[in-house]
Parts: structure tokens; C-alpha cells; sequence
């Protein structure tokens, strides 16, 4: 059944691009249908922090509803998309009705990339979703308890991390914290191992060589063990096997190795998939062949100006959907769609409490310390700026955080620290965990 009449512009996904899409159209009051399988909208820059028990997952995670309560020619529908037909501008919804529009806006993330590493996808731990992180967390929590208690050996807490880009080098930091302040208020007995395994040889790849020394430098500090050029040749419920014939035991292996786009995006029949299973677009975001069908972005490769394609970015995200609803009013209006034009701010990591790297403006100056950080929180700031109001408040608990002393601060069994959105209390996300043991993920 066909449920739907053409004139709304059917936006898939609302993360960071799809919102900013649909907000940009509703703004001009265009009919917009949002479609996404959670009834929020999730922050990934702070995933870690709810995955070390620093924010609880509802400050990281706004109801879709709530996004768009002053946006009545937004309507969202929380579902998941079996498919997406791009010829025909239509999605076909779980359940099986179809819903065609006039515009077709594929927004729809990615999902962890394992690069066909034996176990990874049954036993390690992705860092994609608020879910992800909400279930690392309960993970990490029951480790902590069963050492406590004296159920479970020391070593139970040994980490492995997977990928020393800015997701590794970011858990590892909160996590080589976490443990410390858990060892110093003497909760266990000492702590957790935290081994950050890359291919390359430098954390923060895509940084500088000065960025790549601070990293290295901070996370060793805080008693992290970046292990470098050797790669995971096996994951295990118990244990890590390296190329390097090196077996790690562990039963937490968190990856951060790689991300392609999600799944619905490389299934979709009509789309020019490229690297990364992403969708390549043409400069103006839309698709060969189909003006009225846009890619936006984790799930597109976004031409750059001098040849390669965009990152995936929290800024490339949220910049192309607002360039692709203003492409959707040009044509309406007539005119040609333009060209994006991304307005680089910077790449940046926090890698601890005082300790944060960013590298900006034209020419990649490099920054750390607190002078990073306030860079990493401007940047951050703005891109919660399309779920949130409150950008003050923000602001506030992200000094606090920075500022304070981690280890007198553990807020393990009690209630985190709250961003002070002042939202309503029944503003509330609908987040549902699967606690499944990874050892035990994709048995059923
Ligand atoms: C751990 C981590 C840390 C990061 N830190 C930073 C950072 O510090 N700074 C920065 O700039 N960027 C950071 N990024 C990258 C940034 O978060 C992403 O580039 C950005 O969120 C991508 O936005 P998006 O809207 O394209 O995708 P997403 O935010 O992933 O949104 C996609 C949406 O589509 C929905 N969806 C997918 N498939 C379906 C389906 N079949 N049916 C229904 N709905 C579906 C999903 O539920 C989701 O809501 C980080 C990413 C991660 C994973």
C-alpha cells in the first residue's frame, strides 16, 4: 500500500544530517517525513562518556518529537526502513507499507566496519549508538562489581581497544581514567589494563605528527598501552589474537576500527555505492542520475575540494543536510542547485580531562590542552545546537567535566552528573539495550 502522497520529502535517518535537513525544510514549512528506527536523535561525540558511566545515555539522546515540536510540517515516524527504492523516491517501511515522496534524502549513519576479522561482529563491542555505549557501560559495570566482590579476577577488567583513531583514543582515555579513580578510591584492587591495538604507526592518523606524539604521550601517561603497527587477527569471548601471533586474554574488546555506511544504503537498489559502502555523490549532494535524490552525511562520500572525499564528521553531517534542504528549495524555487561548500572547523580529540587536541583553521594550526578543549566545545556546541537549545548548558557541564578532579569524582553507583537541559519529564527518549553477552551474539 502506497500511504503517502508525493509532496512530502522523505528523509531517512535523523542523526545529525537528517535533522538539520528536515529543520532547514520545515523552517520554509515543507512537508517533511523523518523516518528513524529509534524515537531520538543521538549525539555520537559523547558516546564515550556515557560508556564510562560520565553522562547518563538520556542527556545524549532527544526525542525526534521534541526536536521538531514547533515544526508542524514535520511529521516523524519511528520505524525502521526495510528499503530504499531510488528510482521510484520510495521506502519501503518493516511491516511492508510503502511511502513515496517527491525528494528522497538519504540520511541514514553507518554501522561498525569489522573488515571480516574472525569474531569481531559476535564478541566485540561497537561504539556507534547510544545502545552501544549503554550496554558497554552495564558490561564494564557488572566487571567491576564481580571484582569487587571478589568473584572475578583482577584481570577481568583488561581492556582491549581496537583502532587508534579519535573513538580509540577517546574510550581509551575515559577508560584509563575510569579505572584509576576506581583503584585509587579502592574499589578494585588495581587497574584495569587498557591496550589500544592500531595497524598504523601513530594514534590520531589523520592528525599531525606533533598531534600523534600528544596522544601518545597523554594516553601513556594515564597507563594506557597504545600497541602500534600490528593489527587484530581474531576476537574471542576471552581473548585477542594480533597479526603479530600475540594473545591478549580479555573479555572486553571495544571497536573503533572502522565504520561503512549502514546497511539499508548498500542494499538499496539504484545507488552508486563507492568506498565504504557509502553512497557517491556529485557535488551538489544529489545522486548520478536522480536530482531529486540526495545522500548526506556518514552514508555519502562527499566530494572535497582538492580530490579526496569529506570525513565522516560531525560538521560534514550536519552541513550537508542543511546544504541539501537549501539544493530541495533552490529547484522549487527554480533555481540550480549549488555546489556544497563545507566550512571546515577543525579536527579535534579529547583524549582525558585536560587533555584535548585540535588542529584548525586553513592551514591545520595545532592546539592542546585547555585551548583545544575550548575548541572541541565551540564546534560541539554548534552541532548540538540542531537538538538542543541550550547550548549554555552544555557549555557548564562541559568545563565541569574538563576541570574536574576524575578521581574524587566517580559517580559509578550513583546517578552521573547531568547536563542541565531543564527539559520536560516527559521528554524522554525510549532507549532499549541488548544486553547479550557478545559471547553469545549471533548464536540465536
Ligand atoms: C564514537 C563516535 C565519536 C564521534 N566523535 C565525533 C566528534 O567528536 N566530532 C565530530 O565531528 N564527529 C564525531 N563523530 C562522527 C559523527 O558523530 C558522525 O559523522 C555523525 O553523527 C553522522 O551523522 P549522520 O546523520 O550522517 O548519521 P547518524 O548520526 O549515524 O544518524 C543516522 C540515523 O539513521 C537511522 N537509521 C539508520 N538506518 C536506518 C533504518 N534502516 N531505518 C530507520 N532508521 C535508520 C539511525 O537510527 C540514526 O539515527 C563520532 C562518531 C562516533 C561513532
Amino acid at each position: 500500500m502506497t500511504g503517502r502522497s508525493r509532496g512530502n520529502v522523505l528523509v531517512l535517518g535523523g542523526g545529525l544530517a537528517g535533522v538539520a535537513c528536515a529543520h532547514r525544510l520545515g523552517d520554509e514549512g515543507i512537508g517533511v517525513t523523518l523516518f528513524d528506527r529509534n524515537d531520538y536523535h543521538q549525539f555520537q561525540p559523547l558516546l564515550y562518556q556515557v560508556a564510562t558511566a560520565q553522562l547518563p545515555a538520556e542527556d545524549i539522546a532527544r526525542p525526534h518529537r521534541v526536536i521538531f515540536h514547533a515544526h508542524p510540517t514535520v511529521e516523524v515516524r519511528t520505524v525502521h526502513v526495510a528499503e530504499a527504492d531510488v528510482a521510484n523516491l520510495r521506502l519501503t517501511l518493516a511491516g511492508g507499507e510503502t511511502v513515496a515522496g517527491s525528494h528522497l534524502v538519504i540520511a541514514a549513519g553507518a554501522q561498525p566496519e569489522y573488515f571480516g576479522v574472525p569474531g569481531a561482529a559476535e564478541h566485540a563491542y561497537p561504539l556507534y549508538s547510544v545502545s552501544d555505549a549503554e550496554r558497554l557501560r552495564l558490561h564494564v559495570q557488572d566487571l567491576v562489581h564481580g571484582v569487587a566482590e571478589g568473584e572475578l579476577a583482577e584481570d577481568a577488567l583488561d581492556v582491549v581497544v581496537v583502532g587508534g583513531g579519535p573513538t580509540g583514543v577517546e574510550i581509551s582515555g575515559a577508560l584509563t581514567e575510569l579505572m584509576a579513580a576506581l583503584a585509587a578510591m579502592g574499589r578494585i584492587p588495581r587497574a584495569g589494563r587498557v591496550v589500544l591495538i592500531d595497524r598504523g604507526n601513530n594514534l590520531l592518523g589523520a592528525f599531525s605528527a606533533k598531534s600523534h606524539r600528544y596522544a601518545h604521550k597523554r594516553l601513556a601517561k594515564q597507563g594506557a598501552e597504545p600497541r602500534l603497527g600490528t593489527g587484530v587477527a581474531a576476537v574471542y569471548a576471552d581473548r585477542v589474537e594480533l597479526d603479530d601471533g600475540t594473545v591478549i586474554p580479555t573479555r572486553t574488546v571495544i571497536w573503533g576500527g572502522g565504520e561503512s555506511a549502514a546497511p539499508v544504503v548498500q542494499a538499496a537498489a539504484g545507488l552508486k555505492t563507492g568506498h565504504g559502502g557509502r553512497v557517491d555523490v556529485l557535488p551538489d549532494l544529489t545522486v548520478e542520475g536522480n536530482p531529486h535524490v540526495y545522500a548526506i552525511g556518514d552514508a555519502a562520500n562527499i566530494p572535497a575540494a582538492h580530490g579526496a572525499a569529506l570525513p565522516q564528521l560531525g560538521s560534514v553531517a550536519q552541513q550537508s543536510g542543511h546544504w541539501a534542504a537549501g539544493n530541495i528549495l533552490r529547484v522549487r524555487n527554480g533555481q540550480p542547485a549549488k555546489p556544497f561548500h563545507y566550512k571546515d572547523k577543525g579536527i579535534m580529540a579529547m583524549i582525558g580531562r585536560n587533555a584535548a587536541v585540535a588542529e584548525v583553521g586553513k592551514h591545520r594550526h595545532q592546539v592542546d590542552g585547555p585551548v583545544a578543549f575550548a575548541a572541541w566545545l565551540g564546534v560541539h556546541a554548534m552541532l548540538l545546537s540542531g537538538a538542543h537549545s541550550k547550548a549554555d548548558a552544555f557549555m557548564a557541564w562541559a568545563w565541569d567535566y574538563f576541570d574536574r578532579d576524575h578521581a574524587a569524582t566517580v559517580e559509578w553507583s550513583t546517578t552521573p552528573k547531568r547536563i542541565a537541559w531543564g527539559d520536560e519529564a516527559a521528554d524522554v527518549p525510549h532507549i532499549s539495550v541488548d544486553r547479550r553477552d557478545p559471547a553469545t551474539a549471533g548464536s540465536s
